[in-house]
């Protein structure tokens, strides 16, 4: 469980029930065996789950990402995909089937960043809990947070602190964008938490690929992480334990990162402008990564920009797809891209 945090930030995450204010001890966990893979094309039951208040894909955009995807598995993994052709389902009657005490738990890890009336001093405590528990070097998290913190007092409480208000400054951006509607993006319904999406699996989800156009963004009392903090808590995708997905995990996509050239995107993108036909390619392309945890159960090889389970810096996709380079990042070439290595605990 200690390797959680570092993952954390990224795509992957385990599905966990009670981790903040269990009345019970949580039951034992188990791990979702490596998948055995057919002879043949893998099916993959593709849904698009759409928020109606935010901007989506058309049918054309979908096809062409899926095309992306596929082609990238291909390339990366040597796995043929075969995918349904997608279901659009509304994301609220998605998110209907979680069942309550799931509901509960995830709304529990979430912390209250939209009313205003969060405790402060607990969502402090639990980024310096979690910082010191994580088994990462301080060092390490202390100078990857600089840049953007500028130096921060001594002790593991002014760090947890710290960290803890850089993400609520920066959820707040996320927060502040515009739905079609005029409305906020983020409003009051749970779609933005990712807690709730790692409870997702635990619903009714007949699906290895949830497409979504939601915003996924948010503040959570467990599993504090630098990488998660600097995005304003943004995760743009994330595989996760399923109760009916074929191989046992359901991998995420969020396409709304790529859909527009506002300022705030472009900046994140380390000045990246897309069009729509690149945007469903980028995303294809990204989106296979997910395919890589959801089959292969890789981790990440930080520094190997050559791989495809490499993550991506901030937004800035056509940056990170022009390093990928199968041949120099085959599967089993180091820890982090040996099969079996992450294990789904649920
Ligand atoms: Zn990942």
């Amino acid at each position: 469980m200690n390797a959680l945090p570092s993952i954390r930030g990224c795509l992957v995450a385990l599905a966990m029930a009670c981790l903040a204010g269990c009345a019970s001890p949580p039951p034992a966990m188990q791990v979702v065996p490596l998948p055995v893979l057919p002879q043949g094309p893998v099916d993959m039951r593709v849904a698009y789950a759409v928020n109606p208040r935010l901007p989506r894909m058309d049918a054309a955009q979908l096809q062409l990402l899926l095309a992306s995807m596929g082609e990238a598995v291909r390339q990366n993994f040597g796995i043929e995909l075969r995918f349904s052709p997608v279901t659009e389902v509304p994301i609220a009657s998605l998110f209907a089937t979680i069942p309550a005490r799931r509901r509960d738990d995830a709304a529990r890890d979430s912390y209250d960043f939209k009313s205003g009336r969060g405790d402060r001093a607990r969502l402090d405590k639990a980024f310096t809990e979690g910082f010191r528990s994580s088994g990462e070097s301080m060092e390490a998290m202390r100078a990857f947070a600089l840049p953007h913190t500028g130096p921060i007092a001594p002790g593991d409480t002014a760090f947890g602190a710290r960290i803890a208000a850089l993400q609520l400054e920066r959820v707040a951006l996320w927060s502040s964008r515009q739905a079609l509607d005029g409305g906020p993006a983020i409003d009051n319904t749970p779609f933005n938490e990712f807690p709730m999406w790692l409870a997702l699996g635990f619903g009714d989800v007949p699906y290895e690929l949830v497409l979504t156009n939601q915003l996924i963004a948010g503040v959570e009392l467990t599993w504090p992480a630098v990488h998660t903090a600097v995005r304003g808590g943004y995760s743009n995708g994330i595989t996760t334990y399923s109760r009916l997905a074929r191989y046992g995990t359901v991998s995420v996509w969020s396409t709304y990162a790529f859909g527009s050239n506002d300022a705030q995107l472009v900046q994140l993108r380390g000045g990246e402008s897309y069009t729509p036909h690149e945007a469903a390619r980028l995303a294809g392309l990204s989106g296979a990564h997910e395919i890589g945890h959801q089959l292969l159960h890789l981790l990440h090889p930080y520094g190997q920009a050559a791989c495809l389970m490499h993550p991506v810096e901030m937004l800035a996709y056509r940056d990170w797809a022009s390093k990928l380079s199968p041949r120099d990042c085959p599967v089993g070439s180091s820890p982090a891209m040996t099969p079996g290595v992450y294990k789904f605990e649920y």
